[in-house]
């Protein structure tokens, strides 16, 4: 019997033999990966071998949703999609909200799996149950909103939902993004290099069924006790207000709005780039993703000037701060055309800023010139020089090409004492928050499995303001509540990573279950008993979690990636912030890394998980396949 609120099957591709099966969804399975993120690591484990070159036909893409997707739970309509990263060489994937992933449960589907490599540009077209390999031709080269409209246009159905990428996927730049309704991107670890390694230009979905869920009434009265929750979130009204860029003003207070490759925690001329500035001059509208009352995606338009006339999703935090502050610039409209410039070109705006500012420091400090850089002045604050290397990264023409592959194998390739100023964690670029004023989120971008990410912990609680007695009573210890902290802070982690996976699993949006927590586990384990109709807790639930983390966790472990790369750039260990309300501020990695370990029962010489733990998460087979030495 097909499981309640799941599309039921698994789609199988494979682009050399323009063939497709289909296989059923096994109800063991679901219960003990979820959906979505844990999924895909499972699939990964299991049908990417150990040492494939991540831009091979042997890699592998996977698209799950999760058994929300569909459904009217809030902000419930995401999807993970997952590869070996060609960024990292270890676990890729990246998350996205947009309309994909409840179309593909309508279309009857939990994942897509596409294996080999097509010998020419095709775009997949899935109709329920029918699936077409057509030619790509005339899109290959065409940036993500053309190539939305096209395949639009082609099918005759405006409400279809499409995955793309843009030249910079089919460039194979390795930190390409995978785009989806325009503006969402699905944006990290180089999923869109993948795609274009493989000449997939876009996958479009149509499904026409629906998601039945076990218990419709019980499911309906839940989500009516948490959308009001929702409201009532403090952070509610400003990620519905001014979006995700509110946190500029968060991050300049703290001293932590990150600013010429994190070389300062806070920015002169900040009054010209404040999130009011944004709300009052800039954004134009409201742009939600599935079934989400939060509505943080906003619009923005550049009315006159250089850039009048660009209208574009965004930008977000994260891009206005790895765009913006990062290279030196506070001037919107420039943010603003950069950031629409990455959209259609289909790169993450992060890596993207991040790599800039490098070769910015670089200039700097003289270890690069003109010569280097095809004349262009990598100069702090010049906004045509971070224009004209987005197009040059895109298409990886000339000096573009060296930063197309990301500040680790740039700073190689550039020498000189270049590596010091490549700020990366197991290769991939940093986020935009400076972590030396929010120590968990620095342990967090240390141990995360994808590299430098905030999302993969997200321990939004050390930042929100708590009262220590929070802190306490919640984590076992009020130092959790204080930011520039760094006691308490491995447990803190250690819970949100766990979270998160399983959050990225159900496919739920992070901002409903970590701006304030109006969704906690024990409600994520109802939403899901309701759905499906199991008899879920909260400790199941963060076992899921904990499973799905160290699956990725042996995963690197079996590409080389362990121990030795739990850290973090010396600039946020040994360089203290030089001014602001965060001056002196270092991460203390050292003090958190142990107690981490020993939280997470991991060996603290090799970073293999000790049998103990393999066996609680079930992981037994799984581990015995790595080949890896536990104790
Ligand atoms: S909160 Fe924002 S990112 Fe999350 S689902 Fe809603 S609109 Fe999308």
């Amino acid at each position: 019997m097909k499981l309640k609120a799941y599309g039921g099957k698994i789609l199988i591709i494979n682009l050399d033999k323009k063939k497709t099966t289909t296989k059923k969804l096994d109800a063991l399975f679901a219960r003990k990966w979820l959906g979505g993120r844990g999924f895909n690591i499972k699939f990964l484990y299991e049908y990417v071998p150990k040492g494939t070159n991540a831009l091979s036909p042997e890699n592998i893409i996977i698209i799950s949703n999760g058994p929300l997707d569909g459904t009217r739970a809030p902000s419930s309509g995401r999807f993970t999609i997952s590869a070996k990263s060609p960024l990292t060489g270890g676990v890729g994937y990246a998350n996205s909200g947009g309309h994909f992933g409840a179309e593909m449960k309508y279309a009857g589907y939990d994942s897509i799996l596409i294996f080999g490599r097509s010998n020419e540009p095709i775009y997949l077209f899935i109709d329920d149950d029918r699936v077409e390999f057509r030619s790509a031709k005339h899109i290959w080269g065409k940036d993500t909103r053309d190539t939305d409209h096209i395949i639009k246009e082609e099918i005759g159905d405006e409400d279809i939902q499409i995955l793309y990428i843009g030249p910079a996927g089919e460039h194979v730049v390795r930190y390409a993004a995978v785009m989806t309704s325009l503006y969402r991107a699905a944006a990290r670890t180089g999923m869109g290099a993948v795609m274009g390694s493989k000449n997939l230009k876009a996958i479009a979905i149509r499904g026409t069924g629906y998601v039945e869920v076990a218990m419709p009434e019980k499911f309906e009265e839940y989500i009516d006790e948490i959308i009001p929750r929702i409201y009532e979130d403090p952070a509610f009204p400003l990620l519905s207000g001014t979006g995700t860029p509110f946190l500029l003003d968060l991050a300049y207070k703290g001293g932590g709005l990150s600013t010429k490759n994190h070389q300062f925690g806070i920015i002169e001329n900040f009054d010209r780039i404040s999130s009011d500035v944004f709300a009052s001059k800039y954004k134009i509208r409201d742009k939600a993703c599935f079934a989400c009352p939060i509505r943080c995606g906003k619009v923005s338009r550049v009315s006159n000037g250089k850039f009048g006339g660009t209208k574009t999703g965004g930008p977000e935090y994260e891009s206005i701060v790895c765009l913006g502050t990062k290279c030196g610039i506070t001037d919107y409209p420039t943010i603003i055309y950069a950031n629409d410039l990455c959209n259609r070109l289909g790169l993450d705006t992060i890596s993207t800023g991040d790599t800039i500012a490098f070769a910015m420091e670089c200039y700097e400090k003289g270890i690069l010139t003109k010569d280097d850089t095809d004349g262009v002045e990598l100069t702090w604050g010049n906004g045509d020089a971070l224009i004209e290397m987005i197009r040059k990264i895109a298409y990886r023409d000339g000096f573009g090409d060296v930063l197309a592959d990301g500040v680790r194998i740039a700073s190689k390739r550039i020498g000189r004492g270049a590596e010091k100023y490549a700020l990366h964690v197991k290769g991939m670029e940093v986020p935009s928050y400076d972590v030396r004023t929010a120590k968990g989120f620095g342990l967090g971008w240390a141990t995360a499995t994808r590299g430098a990410d905030h999302l993969a912990a997200l321990p939004n609680f050390e930042l929100l303001g708590y009262p220590p007695e929070k802190g306490l009573e919640w984590f076992g210890n009020e130092k959790t509540v204080d930011p520039y902290a760094w006691e308490g802070k491995p447990y803190l982690v250690y819970w949100h990573e766990n979270f998160a996976a399983v959050v990225d699993s159900a496919e739920m949006c992070k901002y409903t279950c970590f701006s304030a927590y109006a969704v906690k586990p024990q409600d994520l384990a109802i939403f899901i008993s309701y759905a499906v109709g199991w008899d879920m807790d909260e400790k199941e639930i963060m076992l899921i979690g904990e499973r799905i983390f160290n699956l990725e966790r042996i995963f690197n472990l079996r590409e080389g990636i362990g121990r030795k790369h739990d850290a973090l750039p010396k600039r946020f260990t040994d360089e203290p912030l030089p001014s602001g309300p965060g001056k002196g501020q270092i991460v203390e990695i050292d003090k958190m890394l142990p107690e981490y370990y020993r939280i997470r029962c991991w060996d603290w010489e090799t970073g293999i998980p000790k049998y103990d733990k393999i066996n609680e998460l079930g992981l037994e087979k799984e581990f015995k396949k790595s080949g890896l030495k536990g104790r």
